[in-house]
């Protein structure tokens, strides 16, 4: 039976669909969300959540929610012979300057029940068997439990079905890349004594590499590889006495392994789809691009494809943007899924080094290189994603010269409002909405130059586009926000005033240090429906 719909369909509720359906309900549309598993998964598997995903997640207003369950580490700790180096997170440009660290079950039991707070619950034990589509709407033939069969229509799916996606198979499209010769290991016990829980442990040995990263009050996870087995194509089964070995050779001495709550062995592959969308259907996370686990960016990477695709997918359900900003999405995402792809491949293989010069040369430059605040803030920066950007996307549009530039995270900072209370523009950007901001700098005669400009603000759509006039110095008389250390002017590169819009994800859409009405104008003509 053939259901005539509207409702937008997510396949897949694990971390990725489940931000999928939360933030297109965020932005006002109702989903369905359909997974073939009876319940949720119960398993840690991805346990590091990186500081630009808890800024998707205060956006999505839950991020206290994720604090309150999760440990905070400050960092990595790199330990060879003797030497230990920190990369350290404490430095990074966010609210959240660390790394949660929380086991991938809660992270979905907390979207979960933030869906079902949205009166949109799971449907469970429904499956996508196969799909076709037109230029009019996506018929998805789903398989309940009870051997019921459905065709359901919808304008819009998204395939966030995990590495093995069935919408990716439906759409026939390659997921090239390879399967790595090592295999690794991953088990949840607990250790004694047990290494400082402030951070997250790696150790380099000859034979492999070994993590130790603390969860959920005393529990740790140990992550290893092991080197390819040519007499066996077959992974078997490990023993808490296989780990404890293995702990005793590349580990601190004297430490016990005990309780093993969860051992498994895996071999893992880096792949990525060819298109990340065909027409009327979407694929995001595993299904669209799988990494090594090294890095932990997988999860991470996979929720914010989501955060770039709802509010994109909810403008034109609406009618307010053209269909073009949909191409968007392969355009901005593409490339950041290539490189975390290469990034993760690049630490596995520093990680999983076999020849013992190379490995001598590792050892000898990690500690010089990686010793550097400056290499460890970077390397911090790359992990916690906050330098993604999308200034090459056809959808932003940057005019002057400047630091920031279009395409690139709106930066947090502080401002006063009209009572001396404290506003941040990270709580601006919240609301499920563009946000321009005028900047109006030393030189607030600037805005009088730029004729027009009002009547091009005053057409703006409220239910769209949140404004607020930013002051410093002269220019507070005619601000509602006061930027009185100046900070938030120069962290936009905009002493002398400037417009900013910012989208709803957080990056900024338009920069213009020159109040041009025109431009501003046209930027709008091409990218809204008013
Ligand atoms: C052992 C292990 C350890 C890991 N460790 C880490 C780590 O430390 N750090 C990290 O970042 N990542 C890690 N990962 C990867 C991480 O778990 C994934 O990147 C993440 O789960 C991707 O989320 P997703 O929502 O895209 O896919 P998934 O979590 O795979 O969710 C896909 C969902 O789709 C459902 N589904 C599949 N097919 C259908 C269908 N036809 N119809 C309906 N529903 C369907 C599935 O039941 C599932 O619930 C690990 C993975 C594994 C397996």
């Amino acid at each position: 039976m053939a259901t005539e719909s509207q409702i937008p369909l997510v396949v897949g509720a694990g971390p990725v669909g489940l931000t999928m359906a939360n933030e297109l309900a965020r932005h006002g549309v109702r989903c369905r969300i359909i997974d073939q598993a009876k319940a949720r998964s119960e398993t840690s598997k991805a346990l590091g959540i990186f500081p630009r995903t808890l800024e998707v997640f205060s956006a999505m207003e839950i991020a206290d929610r994720f604090l309150a369950a999760g440990q905070q580490l400050e960092g990595i700790s790199i330990h060879q012979r003797e030497s230990v180096q920190t990369i350290n997170f404490s430095a990074v440009a966010s609210p959240f300057p660390f790394i949660l660290s929380l086991p991938q079950s809660e992270t979905e039991r907390l979207l979960s029940e933030h869906l079902a707070a949205q009166g949109i619950e799971v449907e469970r034990e429904l499956s996508l068997n196969s799909l076709e589509q037109s230029a009019q709407c996506v018929r998805a033939h789903l398989h309940h439990a009870d051997g019921r069969e459905e065709v359901f229509e919808t304008p819009w799916l998204f395939g966030c079905d995990g590495a093995h996606s069935g919408t990716r198979h439906a759409l026939g499209l390659n997921f090239s890349g390879a399967r790595y010769d090592e295999s690794f290991i991953l088990a949840d016990l607990q250790l004694d004594p047990a290494p400082e829980r402030g951070h997250l442990h790696l150790y380099f040995g000859a034979e492999g590499i070994l993590g130790l990263i603390p969860f959920s009050d005393n529990w740790w996870r140990v992550v290893a590889n092991i080197p390819p087995d040519s007499r066996s194509q077959e992974l078997p089964e490990v023993t808490l006495s296989d780990l404890q070995t293995l702990v005793d050779t590349r580990g601190p001495a004297g430490m016990r392994l005990s309780d093993p709550i969860w051992i498994s062995r895996f071999h893992i592959s880096h792949r990525i789809v060819d298109e990340f969308r065909k027409l009327r259907v979407f694929l995001l996370g595993d299904a669209a691009h799988i990494h090594s686990p090294a890095g932990g960016q997988g999860m991470n990477t996979g929720i914010q494809d989501a955060f770039n695709l709802a509010w994109k997918v909810a403008l034109v359900i609406k009618g307010r943007a053209p269909a073009h900003l949909l191409a968007s999405y392969q355009l901005e995402r593409e490339p950041v899924a290539r490189h975390v792809l290469n990034l993760t491949d690049r630490i596995t293989r520093l990680a999983t080094l076999r020849h013992p010069l190379v490995q001598s040369l590792r050892d000898f430059l990690l500690p010089v290189v990686g010793g550097t605040a400056f290499v460890s803030g970077k390397v911090a920066e790359q992990l916690s994603e906050l330098a993604i950007s999308y200034r090459s996307s056809p959808v932003v549009e940057n005019l002057g010269s400047g630091r920031l530039r279009a395409g690139d995270r709106a930066p947090d900072a502080e401002l006063r409002d009209k009572n001396g209370q404290a506003r941040r523009l990270f709580e601006l950007f919240r609301r499920p909405r563009h946000v321009l901001l005028l900047f109006l700098g030393s030189r607030p005669e600037k805005l009088d130059q730029a004729p027009g400009l009002d009547a091009v603000l005053e057409g703006l759509p409220s239910e769209l586009i949140d404004r607020y006039r930013i002051g410093r110095g002269e220019g507070l008389k005619r601000a509602e926000l006061f930027d009185l250390s100046g900070n938030a002017h120069s962290t936009y590169d905009l002493v002398d005033g400037g417009v900013i819009l910012v989208r709803p994800d957080g990056y900024v859409a338009f920069r213009d240090p020159e109040f041009d009405p025109a431009r501003l104008s046209q930027y709008f003509g091409r990218n809204f429906v008013f």
